[in-house]
């Protein structure tokens, strides 16, 4: 099979043939139909130093898909082949304190698909049936290839009650673009929402965003949003320690922010301004397994349009074209196509 593969350290990847993986008596061969381009994989691409001391080569990269369940292994029930899916793309140890107390979330020695294990940009992958996420009818292909990063969006915006309350959004990459869509939604009573990328302010206002403001260019001042007295929630989702400090001297006291982004770099914080202000910072990572997704599904079926944040698709084997994209800022969530639906 054709598969997107890290070979070693330093830039770029390989479109190259391996042997198609065999599911084991758990397991689940799942074809590929479409995937979509994740920061995570622009940094193994890139061959960043958390890439070259994180990724053991030859490595599949990729965690967002949506496929075609093609078999499953002997001890599997209750999957068949043809079922529509994604993933879960943290495979957890079900051992540690965290997993046997279903907070799969917070698993301390999770791996990550397409970084610790073979992922999902190839024809074919192989992962264990838990792990596995049948879609609902009617769940557009390109929202079902990005559902991971949509979980990411989900777990952010339900991590306060958001109706009625003003919140702020930094960063309107696909993920907090998506997270714009959900706590509008939620019945936020006004959403703001900065980015450097005209770009992305334009994809956080198609989201459903009421006010933007281009950091770099125009200061984030609560005052000029039409709130004096500050946010009442937060969301942080550029990983830009200048948007982590414009988003913290935003809030209002007794704000809550809940926090996605991942910083490259140390970030100095000013512990006395979160302590007197009373500010909650709630870290966020990954999904609740399965609670998150089911969220998800229920947020579609309510109506909830994601078609904005899909911007682009390029054939698999195009994959050098479809990176350099996502990397350039001036697109949504860009989609690898491996194969049409049957
Ligand atoms: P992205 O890189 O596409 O989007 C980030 C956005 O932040 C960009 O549009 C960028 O222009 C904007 N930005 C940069 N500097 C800014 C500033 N000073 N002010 C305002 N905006 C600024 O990323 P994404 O895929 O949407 O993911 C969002 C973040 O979440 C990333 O940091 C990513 O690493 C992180 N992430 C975390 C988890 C987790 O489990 N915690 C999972 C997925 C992604
Ligand atoms: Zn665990």
């Amino acid at each position: 099979m054709k598969a997107l593969v890290k070979q070693g350290p330093g830039e770029g990847l390989e479109y190259v043939d391996i042997p198609t993986p065999v599911p084991e008596r758990h397991d689940v061969l799942i074809r590929v139909l479409r995937t979509g381009i994740c920061g995570t994989d622009l940094h193994i691409f890139d061959g960043n130093p958390w890439a070259t001391r994180t990724v053991r080569t030859p490595r599949v990269v990729g965690h967002e898909f949506v496929g075609e369940i093609a078999a499953v292994g002997p001890g599997v029930g209750g999957l068949l082949p043809g079922q529509l899916v994604s993933a879960e793309g943290h495979l957890t140890c079900n051992s540690c304190v965290n997993c046997q107390a279903d907070r799969k979330h917070l698993c301390r020695a999770a791996q990550g698909l397409g970084v610790q294990r073979d992922g999902a940009f190839a024809e074919y992958l192989v992962l264990p049936a838990e792990s596995v996420w049948v879609h609902r009818p009617g769940v557009p292909l390109d929202v079902a290839a990005m559902f991971d990063a949509f979980g990411n969006a989900v777990h952010v915006a339900d991590a306060f009650p958001l109706r009625d309350r003003t919140v702020l959004v930094t960063g309107a990459g696909p993920i907090g673009a998506m997270a714009v869509a959900v706590a509008r939604h939620r019945g936020a009573r006004l959403i703001a929402v900065s980015d450097l990328s005209p770009f992305r302010l334009d994809l956080a206002r198609r989201a459903g965003a009421h006010l933007v403001v281009q950091a770099g260019e125009q200061p984030v001042d609560p005052a000029a949003l039409g709130q004096e007295q500050g946010f009442d929630i937060g969301f942080e989702m550029s990983g830009n320690p200048s948007a982590q400090s414009d988003l913290i001297a935003a809030m209002a006291h007794g704000g809550r922010i809940a926090a996605l982004g991942l910083p490259d770099e140390d970030v100095p914080t000013d512990w006395s301004d979160i302590s007197l202000r009373m500010l909650t910072i709630q870290g966020i990572s990954g999904r609740k397994v399965f609670d998150t997704w089911h969220t998800m599904a229920d947020l579609l079926d309510d109506g909830l349009d994601l078609s904005f944040a899909v911007t682009d698709h390029f054939a698999a084997q195009d994959y050098e074209k479809a990176f350099a994209t996502a990397a350039r800022g001036d697109a949504g969530k860009v989609i690898l196509d491996w194969a049409p639906r049957d």
